[in-house]
């Protein structure tokens, strides 16, 4: 009998561990691969949504396109994981595992941030961005507040780029000189590792008259007098919030007793989690890297390597780096990249690439690389 690989969450890492497995095993590995979707689509093509950059049908990928050798995809929601027995339970039935990868992603916490869901929106789920697609264009006077409401949160410069991408937009509908735009993050700069970044990303802001209002996460909002709280008490009046709820690891990740601190921790070299033959990857994962595309399929492609030493015979690989390169939407059709390295050194450390062409060529080649490799075609 092949070894039965479960692979729960078609995300990112998913996806890289499926294509990877497939690619080196074929057919001789029986890869599970379970979402409850059908379809997954790029965290950043939710800007690009948001700002009618592109239609919510054409950033879709169907999963039902997926054919690969030894990797069946099923549409199914997880409702119960049991790491010590390594059984999955979903609405489609049970599903046994030699190896049980968790790779179910964040969900967001809306409850967690009191006047969000009545007051405010997100860009975070692809209806958040399908929801501000519609309100932008009604948004012509008044204050835009881009505002984070928790640590951590996936992919740290988005909510800068959401914010340059919104300059942007409303400079281009002519009512820029009648809006003002906010952007409040917890953290002191927009990307710590990286102080090149940071700066060149502080002054785009100054540069367009953004307000950069670092350290200070979002609490509350109070939709009747339309004011965001942020931790410290202080307030900002909003006429539109786009916000980043607070994450959290997916309920059943929790209900099954393998989270601490409210993700699931793991070796960060072998991203084994505490349990025999079960690994966590990705942004359900404490790593110790942050919450990224790159990171979780840089996470898969270890499993994957180790899982196939182990049934090919060969070396095990080497430990997990913690590598990982984010391009960075500087507004105007600019993209600047960040080169982030969290695990070989005593600190995390990046390296900023300026904005260019080639970055903005290299960001497409990044996502057509993918879909080909993970949906064929
Ligand atoms: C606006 C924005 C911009 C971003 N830009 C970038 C970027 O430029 N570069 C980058 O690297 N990252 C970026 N990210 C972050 C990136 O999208 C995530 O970090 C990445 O998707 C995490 O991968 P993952 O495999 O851990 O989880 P995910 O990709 O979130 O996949 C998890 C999967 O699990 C499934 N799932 C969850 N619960 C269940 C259940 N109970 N049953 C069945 N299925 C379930 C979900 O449907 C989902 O498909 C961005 C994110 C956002 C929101």
């Amino acid at each position: 009998m092949n070894p039965r690989v479960v692979v729960l969450g078609a995300g990112f890492g998913g996806l890289e561990l499926a294509t990877v497995l497939s690619e080196s095993l074929g057919d001789d590995v029986d890869v599970t691969l379970i979402d409850k979707n059908d379809a997954f689509v790029f965290g950043y093509s939710k800007l690009d949504v948001m700002f009618g950059r592109a239609t919510p049908r054409a950033v879709r990928l169907p999963y039902r396109d997926i054919t690969k050798p030894g990797v069946r995809f099923l549409q199914q929601e997880i409702t119960a994981i049991d790491p010590e027995a390594r059984t999955v339970t979903t609405d489609g039935g049970v599903h046994e595992a030699d190896f049980l990868v968790v790779a179910l992603g964040a969900d967001y916490d809306f409850d967690a941030t009191p006047g969000l869901a009545e007051g405010g929106n997100e860009f975070y789920s692809l209806e958040g961005a399908e929801r501000l697609r519609e309100l932008l264009p009604e948004f012509t006077q008044g204050r835009a507040i881009v505002g984070v409401c928790g640590a951590p949160f996936k992919c740290p410069p988005a909510p800068s780029e959401a914010a340059l991408l919104l300059h942007d937009y409303l400079s281009t509908r002519g009512v820029r000189d009648d809006c003002e735009i906010s952007l409040t993050i917890p953290f002191g700069t927009p990307v710590p590792p990286s102080p090149d970044t940071s700066r060149a990303l502080v002054d785009a802001f100054a540069e367009r008259g953004i307000e950069f209002v670092p350290s200070r996460r979002v609490s509350s909002l109070d939709p009747a007098r339309r004011v965001a709280v942020l931790e410290d008490g202080s307030e900002l009046p909003y006429d539109l919030f786009l916000g980043v709820p607070k994450h959290r690891a997916p309920d059943v990740v929790v209900a099954s007793g393998m989270t601490e601190d409210g993700y699931v921790p793991v070796n960060p070299k072998t991203l084994e989690a505490r349990f025999p033959g079960v690994y966590a990857i990705g942004d359900v994962a404490t790593i110790g890297v942050p919450k990224a595309g790159v990171f979780a399929e840089g996470a898969a492609r270890v499993i994957a390597a180790s899982l196939i030493a182990r049934l090919r015979g060969g070396n095990e690989p080497g430990a997990y780096g913690g590598l990982g390169s984010c391009y960075v939407e500087f507004g105007a059709g600019r993209v600047g990249r960040v080169d982030v390295d969290f695990l070989s050194g005593p600190k995390p450390t990046g390296t900023f690439q300026e904005p260019s062409d080639a970055l903005v060529a290299e960001k497409r080649r990044f996502g057509s690389s993918r879909r080909a490799r993970w949906f064929g075609g």
